[in-house]
């Protein structure tokens, strides 16, 4: 289910030509189909339907507010990590309602800014965030609902770099001290204990690592009714593995199948925080082939994206399928390094990747780059950052335009006598 089809041997996007878009906007860029999003979110919906539940969307996936504003039109709910992404997700129009704010650092003066616009809860990683949150609820005369993200302690066996839910981790309370923050959270006059709340790390392709966590998490969450909590909301994280290149990876119904009977008589609203499930296959990178260079050892496919456009490959070891948007007949295939311009050796978009011989000005679509493309981009080597661009049907539409050299510059000073 995947609005990026090849018809006689040309790359389309629902109902238009990659090409084309390509004609008019240049490239390098980021182009998502609409109907592919908004499936994806339906899929993940739809599997939880047996819940009562909320898909909160991970917006540091994707956090472009045309993005976010077609979520909000299906119902989806917000994970947000940061002050900036709370103000994204409600420009595009998402219910505070049905925002969670996670991450570990979050500061007093966004701690005040979601309290202000009344989210759903505060997902809390340590002691002194307790702490902090119940001092600004108290000054605001507010009462806090918060959960407490606990370490649940599993191996997702995924990159170490995406794996959160380990000992070793900077995230989360470990799981024995859970109880004791609960019962000091419980007297505070600030703090209303709402939720528990686990994130054990992404793009895990195995039901296990999350039954393993879900078994603990309603544990938890009984004890704390014991104690007379009212524990309304389970908040199982996110992380679903999806294909990349040859991945098996399961669908939203295999882990939902999964996990909808461990968490069928917990008594709660579950909570599902998905980023890349939904816009991962949503959205390609397209770029241009400037060189093919035959290195001593290597053939280098020279393309004008790289690793500050798309940063998975050089950080996580990351591989995405690449392949010609228009493809031609009868061309052998070779292995090459597709990279990018930067001055890294770390920047590469594949490496030792088998593909069709390309020629200097062939387009090239990196696939599966929809979730954690350009929401990781960077103005590294003073490159602008590229455009979005939104097909629905037969209409494209720029959602974020290509940078300009006076965008690299805006915010900056020469201070007078220098
Ligand atoms: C990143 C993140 C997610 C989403 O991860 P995906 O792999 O995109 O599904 C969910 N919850 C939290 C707390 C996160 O940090």
């Amino acid at each position: 289910m995947n609005d990026f089809v090849y018809r006689n041997g040309v790359l389309c996007c629902e109902e238009l030509r990659v090409s084309d878009i390509a004609k008019k906007v240049g490239t390098p860029f980021y182009l998502y189909s609409r109907n592919t999003l908004v499936n994806h979110y339906r899929v993940v919906d739809q599997a939880f339907s047996a819940l009562e539940h909320i898909i909160c969307f991970s917006v540091k996936s994707n956090s472009n507010v045309a993005i976010l504003r077609l979520l909000a039109n299906e119902g989806a709910g917000a994970d947000v990590v940061s002050g900036g992404e709370l103000f994204r997700a409600l420009k595009g129009g998402i219910d505070p309602r049905k925002i969670v704010f996670a991450g570990l650092g979050k500061t007093e003066i966004e701690i005040e800014h979601a309290l202000g616009e009344g989210i759903l809860l505060f997902n809390v990683e340590s002691s002194q965030e307790l702490m902090l949150i119940n001092r600004v609820a108290e000054r605001m005369g507010v009462e806090a609902p918060v959960a407490l993200r606990v370490n649940p302690d599993i191996n997702p066996k995924t990159h170490p770099y995406v794996a959160t839910g380990l000992k070793q981790s900077k995230f989360g309370i470990p799981l024995k001290a859970a109880m004791a923050e609960y019962e000091v959270a419980q007297k505070l006059p600030g703090l209303n204990p709402i939720g528990v709340h686990m994130h054990i790390g992404s793009q895990i392709l195995e039901s296990g690592p999350f039954e393993n966590g879900v078994n603990k998490l309603v544990k938890l969450a009984k004890s704390l009714k014991v104690l007379g909590m009212d524990i309304r909301y389970v908040n199982i994280g996110g992380g679903f593995g999806i294909q990349y290149t040859d991945e098996e990876a399961l669908t939203p119904d295999q882990y939902a199948s999964a996990l909808v009977p461990l968490l069928e008589d917990v008594g709660a609203t579950i909570i599902v925080e998905v980023g890349r499930m939904i816009t991962g296959n949503s959205g390609i990178l397209v770029t241009t082939v400037l060189y093919d260079k035959h290195g001593e050892e290597k053939r280098f496919v020279v393309v004008d994206a790289a690793m500050n456009d798309l940063i998975r490959p050089s950080l996580y070891q990351a591989k995405h399928h690449i392949a010609p948007v228009n493809q031609r007949e009868g061309v052998r295939d070779v292995k090459v390094d597709v990279v990018g311009p930067i001055c890294e050796s770390s920047d590469f978009l594949a490496r030792d990747f088998t593909m069709q011989e390309v020629k200097q000005g062939d387009l090239l679509a990196v696939f599966t780059a929809g979730a954690y493309g350009f929401s990781m981009s960077s103005n590294y080597n003073s490159r602008t950052r590229v455009p979005e661009i939104l097909v629905w049907g037969r209409k494209a539409f720029v959602i974020r335009r290509r940078e300009t050299y006076e965008d690299l510059v805006r915010g900056e000073a020469i201070p007078d006598g220098i």
